[in-house]
Parts: C-alpha cells; structure tokens; sequence
C-alpha cells in the first residue's frame, strides 16, 4: 500500500516531466513554425525578384530590402531593447510593430534558396556557410528535400536552442522557393522551462501535500497493524502478566526436548509448580499485589535455571520448568531445592514483605509420559501430592499417583455431601486434671461416617475441605454441633474445638462465634478453641487482631501439636495463648530418649512460668503419665485414660476409668 502510493508519486512526477517537455517542444516548435511562416511571408512581400540576386557574391544586398523591411528590422530592435515595458500605443501608425518586433527579434538568421537549392540570398550572418549546407543531411538536407519536394514546413532544431524552419514559399502551385530560418528560442525557451519549472513545482508540492497525506495515513496504519500483528503473536505464545512462554509455547518445547531427550538418550525433566496459598495473598493484599508476586516469582525462578532451560507460566500461580540434558533425576530435585529456596526469600512487594512457600511435583523424561500432554499431567500429579504431603515440598511422579488423586477427587466431591446427607459426628475425648485426675474437659473430634470406606479420619478429609473451601461449612457445623452439646455438661467441663488456619482466612471468626455461643447457650469461658503453629507462619495482623477478639470474648486459645511446627517461642509472649497442647510425637518418644525428656521438661517449665496450662497429647502408657505427672504437666489426653467417643455419658463412663486409672498410676 505504502510502496504503491510512493509508486504512484514518482510515476506521476515522471510522467508530469515528460508531459511538460513533450508540451513544451511543442509549443516551442509551433512557435518557430508560426515566426518563419510570418517571417517569410514579410520577407518575401518585400524582397523583390529574389532570382535577381541570384549570382551576386555575397547573397542578400542591403538595396534589395525594401524600406519596409529595415523599418521591421528597426522596429524589432528597438523592441528587444524596450521589451521590459512595451507601448505599443507609442507607434500607432503601425499597430502590427510590437507583435511584428516580438517575431523578428527572434530570428537569428535566414536563407532564401530556389527549389533547386541555390542560395539566392542570405542574411547577415551568413559566413557559417557549413551551417546552411543542404547537401549536409546533419544541417538540414533531409528537410529542404521534403520542403521542397513535398511542399511541407519542416523543423530541425538546431544546438544552442536554435531552430530551423524550412518554410516552402508557394506561388499558385509552384514552389519557388524554399526560406530557411533560424529562429532563435533562447529567450522563449528561458522563459517557457521557467513557466513549466513553475508549473511542475507547484504541481510537485501540491503533489507531495495531496499525497503525503494519504501516504503518512497509510504507512501509520501499516505500522500500527504490523506493531499489532506482532503484539498479538508474542501474546499468543506468552504470558502477558509476566512474559514468560505460555501453555502454547511450552507445550511446544516440550515436545521438541522429548524428541531431542529420546533421539540422544538422554534424560530431562518437568518441574511443575505451585505458589502454596498464593489465594491468601490475593485476598489479604488484593490482586494488583499477587500480580506483583507473580511477577517476581517469574524473576526468580529465571535466575534459578540455566540458559537452556525454559521458564512457562501456565496460568494463577502455575510455573513449569523444563530442564533439558539433566545427568539424574538428583539434578532435578537439587534444582526443585534451588528454586524453593530462591522463591523463599521473602518478597518485598507494594510495600509488604511476603513470605511464600512453593510446592513442585517433577516428571522425569523420557519414561514419565507418553506425550507432552501426558508428561505434564503426571508432574501435575506430583505436585498435588506434594501438597497433599504438607506443601513446601517436592515430590517425583510415581505410577499410582493417578488413582490416589481420582480417589482424592472423589472424596472431595462425597465431602460436599457429607454435611447435607448428615454423615459428619463429633467425638469428644476426655482431657483429665492430673492434679486430681478429674476430667477438665473434651477435645471435639470430627468423623465422616462414609458410606463405602467407613469411618474417615479427619486427617485424611479435612486437608481437602481446607483446600476446597469447604472447612468453612464443616467448621461452622462442629462448632455449632459440639457447643450445643456441651452446652448440657457439667458446668466446669470445658470444651475444645479445632480451628483450621483456612477458617481465619474466610470468615470472621469472631462474628460467627459470638452468634453460635448465642444461639447454643454454651459460655464463651468455657470454651478452648486449638489453632495450630502454622496459622502463626501467616501472622497477619488481621490474625492476630482476631485471636485478640476471640480473648476479649472469654476464649480461651489453645497453642495445639506444640513442638512440630516453627517452634519460634517468641510468639507464645506476644498472642493470647492461655493453653500449649505437646503434641504426641513428643509423647510417644519419652522415656526411652532423654533428649525428649528434656524438651518435655523445659515447655512444662516455660509454661509454669509464662502462667499457661500444659497438656500433654497422646498418652498412652503409665509411664509416660507418670514422667509427665513428675515434671508437673497440668493435664493428660490419651487413649490410656480415654479414647474418643460419640457420646459424654460413654465417656463419661470412660472419664471416670480414666481418672482411676490416673489415680492408681498417681
Ligand atoms: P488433634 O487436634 O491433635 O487431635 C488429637 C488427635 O490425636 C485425634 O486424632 C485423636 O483421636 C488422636 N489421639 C488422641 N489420643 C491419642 C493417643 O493416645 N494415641 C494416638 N495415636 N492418637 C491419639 P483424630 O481425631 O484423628 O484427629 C486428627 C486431627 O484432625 C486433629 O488433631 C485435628 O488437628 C484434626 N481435627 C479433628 N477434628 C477437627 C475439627 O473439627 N476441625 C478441624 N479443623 N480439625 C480437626
Ligand atoms: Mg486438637
Ligand atoms: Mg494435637
């Protein structure tokens, strides 16, 4: 389009120039034919008997021209030399002297010759014979011939813009004579190529405007189409948040280093990963923030890898890595422990400092998948086990990873039903005062009575209602559940319920809880509720403003499976926790290792002296009672003096063996 404008222009300019010389040869040529034609009608009126001079040495003679003619000649002079300003009125006895002066000032010279081509006079200048030479075909031979023969007015330009007219001098039929003359068209010429120079720039700017326009209008629509043809084709195979490769373009990689692995024999690997509870920044910081993570995430993970490794976003917070040419599948986990340990180091982004873990499942090539499709299916299986393992973690693909993702799916998918076809009950276990062996209180526990599998323990559900989203509903239910039961107790039996950390992220706690105690009647003092360590690795303030609320309600809050996560005692001083649960682990290791007897020791001790009640999880032996009896832990929970029940009267039951039990090993 462009070009073909441009095309358009120099054409026209071209053609335009041709145009104008091809005008003006002819106006110049008619002009020399219409001077010789007049100049010869004059001449011949007043030279008389041209034969007569015929023979004389030097041609024309001064006697043989009339007065008339001199006056003409005269005229032509004196109106060269007054041609700036010209008044014809100032001869008004001879009107035709201007325009006969403007004629004869141009004629440069003249010849008369008879038809036979003798010279029968010529003008004054007339010593360049060789110029007037007919017999010279270059001087104008060919053209006296056809003047002569044929009777017709022929022009040969001649150098220096001279023209000669071959003009035929007829009486009735005959052509006696032929006249040639020079006409001079200096002037004309000067004058006509500065008129047509004129013309054709003015055209050449009008030209150059009119088109210019259209020609910038073009050449900015092809760029702008050409900048978005290109947009569009980075897009198409990029991520436009982060620029990294998109599905489309790892994909294709993909399959291009499968075929490259399989052709060399060697192996390569998928890295599939997942920012863990990247949902949470999105919904505490607002998405422009996520974004922002993502975008140094993206940063990141490029600097983890090598040059000929490929860095993809799949979408949210999904990244792919394809590590070409590895020597082991070790190569890949130290590389999956590179980039967790880069994505680790907290982001400082849109001024808050956030700290995000990742989760990454890994296929190996090429035995991991058939296909690229396949290959990234089963590295996203990887992942989802990583994650149900903890998160913060990697995990290759194994075979039957598929079938325990499928039963996965499925459960979540019963799970949903669960609430609405009344398969969830809460079992309550004992937790006895050691001091008395009486029971304090009961922990609720949740269990899903399936259908198909039997009784699932809520380890095994309650990670996929906590991803689902659907803890929320169950959480709300057991609290609602449990309060309403316990609500019938003994008034100094306490009740626990587990809080999952999902539960602070999607709903106001404090909100719900003051409308469950409410509705069941059951007092806010007597009621424990057990968080874990790991809702402290997201210390918002809004988590700690709500753990705040919740004591300022009477809540007590309870610091459950103490001593398995970050251990960092510092918060213990800082948040309201008026309970610390040790968890089992601990438990189940005492005695035979003294390491342990130790720990157990020193957060009995810390909470002595921090005022906060120290349960002990998971009792199963006496001795173990017994050591915690003896290092002055408050409190037993433990399948030796009760097991989890549906019902208190049971457990009750349970209670009382329980503090037998307690008493006898006192
Ligand atoms: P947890 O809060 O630490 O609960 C104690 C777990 O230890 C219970 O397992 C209980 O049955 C088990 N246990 C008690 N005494 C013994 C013992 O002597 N030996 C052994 N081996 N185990 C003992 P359970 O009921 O399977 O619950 C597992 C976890 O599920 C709980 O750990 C708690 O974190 C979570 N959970 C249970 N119910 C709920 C709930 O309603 N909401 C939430 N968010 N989490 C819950
Ligand atoms: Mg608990
Ligand atoms: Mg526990």
């Amino acid at each position: 389009m462009f070009f073909g404008l441009l095309l358009l222009c120099i054409a026209t300019v071209v053609g335009g120039l041709y145009a104008a010389r091809w005008a003006s040869d002819r106006i110049l040529r008619a002009d020399a034919e219409a001077i010789a034609t007049q100049w010869t009608e004059l001449l011949m009126q007043q030279f008389r008997n041209p034969a007569a001079a015929k023979g004389t040495d030097r041609g024309l003679h001064v006697e043989m021209i009339s007065s008339q003619l001199l006056a003409a000649f005269q005229a032509a002079a004196k109106d060269a030399d007054a041609a700036a300003a010209p008044k014809p009125a100032e001869d008004a006895s001879d009107p035709g002297a201007f325009h006969r002066g403007k004629f004869v000032s141009q004629i440069f010279r003249y010849v008369i010759f008879g038809k036979d081509g003798a010279i029968f006079a010529k003008s004054g200048r007339f010593d360049d014979v060789h110029a007037l030479d007919i017999s010279d075909q270059s001087a104008g031979g060919g053209a006296f011939d056809r003047a002569a023969a044929l009777g017709e007015l022929t022009v040969l330009p001649l150098p220096e813009q001279i023209q000669r007219v071959f003009v035929p001098y007829r009486t009735g039929r005959a052509i006696p004579y032929i006249v040639a003359v020079d006409v001079d068209q200096y002037a004309a010429m000067t004058l006509l190529s500065g008129v047509m120079n004129l013309v054709m720039a003015f055209t050449g700017v009008f030209m150059a405007g009119g088109l210019a326009i259209p020609v910038f209008v073009a050449w900015r629509r092809t760029r702008e189409i050409l900048r978005a043809e290109d947009r569009l084709k980075f897009l198409a195979l990029h991520d436009s948040l982060t620029g990294l490769p998109n599905r489309v373009q790892l994909r294709e990689h993909l399959v291009r280093s499968m075929g490259r692995a399989e052709r060399h024999g060697c192996l390569m690997a998928v890295l599939y990963l997942d920012l863990d509870r990247f949902k949470i920044v999105n919904d505490s910081f607002g998405h422009a923030t996520g974004d922002a993570l993502l975008v140094e995430v993206a940063g990141r993970l490029e600097a983890s890898v090598r040059d000929t490794d490929l860095v993809g976003r799949l979408g949210g917070d999904e990244f792919v890595v394809v590590a070409e040419e590895i020597e082991s599948p070790d190569c890949a986990a130290q590389l999956a422990d590179r980039i967790r340990d880069a994505i680790a180091v907290p982001h400082h982004v849109n001024g808050h400092d956030l700290a995000v873990s990742t989760s990454i499942g890994i296929a190996i090539g090429p035995d991991d998948g058939r296909d690229a499709d396949a290959f990234l299916k089963n590295a996203d299986l990887a992942l989802a086990r990583a994650k149900v393992d903890g998160r913060n973690r990697f995990r290759f693909f194994e075979e039957d990873m598929d079938a325990a993702l499928q039963e996965r799916r499925r459960i979540e998918q019963e799970l949903q039903q669960a609430v609405r076809l009344d398969q969830l009950e809460v079992h309550y276990q004992p937790q006895f005062d050691l001091s008395d062996g009486h029971v304090s209180g009961y922990e609720a526990l949740l269990r899903w009575q399936h259908p198909r599998l039997g009784s699932v323990p809520p380890g095994l559900f309650i990670p996929i209602a906590e991803d689902s989203g659907l803890i929320s509903e169950i959480g709300e239910w057991v609290l609602r559940t449990a309060t309403a039961y316990a609500a019938t107790w003994p008034e100094d039996t306490r009740l626990a319920v587990n809080l999952s950390p999902a539960q602070f992220k999607h709903q106001d706690l404090v909100d719900l809880l003051e409308r469950v105690l409410e509705e069941t009647g059951f007092p806010a003092e007597r009621l424990d509720l057990e968080i874990t360590e790991g809702l402290l690795l997201q210390q918002t303030d809004e988590v700690i403003d709500t753990l705040k609320r919740l004591d300022a309600l009477g809540i007590s809050i309870a610091m459950d499976d103490f001593g398995t996560g970050y251990s960092s005692l510092s918060y213990l001083t800082r948040l309201p926790v008026r309970k610390i649960k040790i968890d089992r682990s601990f438990i189940a290791s005492l005695g035979d290792n003294s390491e342990t007897n130790a720990i157990v020791n020193t957060i009995v001790g810390l909470g002595q002296s921090l005022n906060v009640t120290i349960t002990a999880e998971g009792v199963e032996t006496p001795s173990q009672l017994r050591f915690l009896r003896d290092c002055g832990c408050d409190e037993v929970q433990g399948f030796l003096a009760g097991r989890p029940a549906p019902r208190i009267l049971d457990a009750a039951a349970e209670g009382g063996a329980g503090a037998s039990v307690i008493l006898d090993v006192a």
